[in-house]
């Protein structure tokens, strides 16, 4: 009686979805990709993150797409 612990895992075909939070639209969503990392004087600072529909409204680069 071990298969609870497979049924647990995430499903990892290779294939990977990209869903992520869109900070632009403030959900989810699938392909979503890195725009900016925003560097905060004291913290961590954030991610700025944007989905497909969201790259095309406001002319988003992703920032490995840039030379
Ligand atoms: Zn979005």
């Amino acid at each position: 009686m071990t298969d609870s612990a497979s049924e647990a895992q995430p499903v990892e075909t290779g294939r990977s979805p990209a869903i992520g939070y869109c900070t632009h639209h403030h959900g989810y969503a699938g392909d979503v990709r890195l725009i900016d990392v925003v560097e905060q004087g004291s913290g961590p600072g954030y991610a700025l993150r944007a989905c497909g529909p969201c790259r095309a409204a406001y002319n988003l680069v992703p920032l490995g797409d840039r030379p």
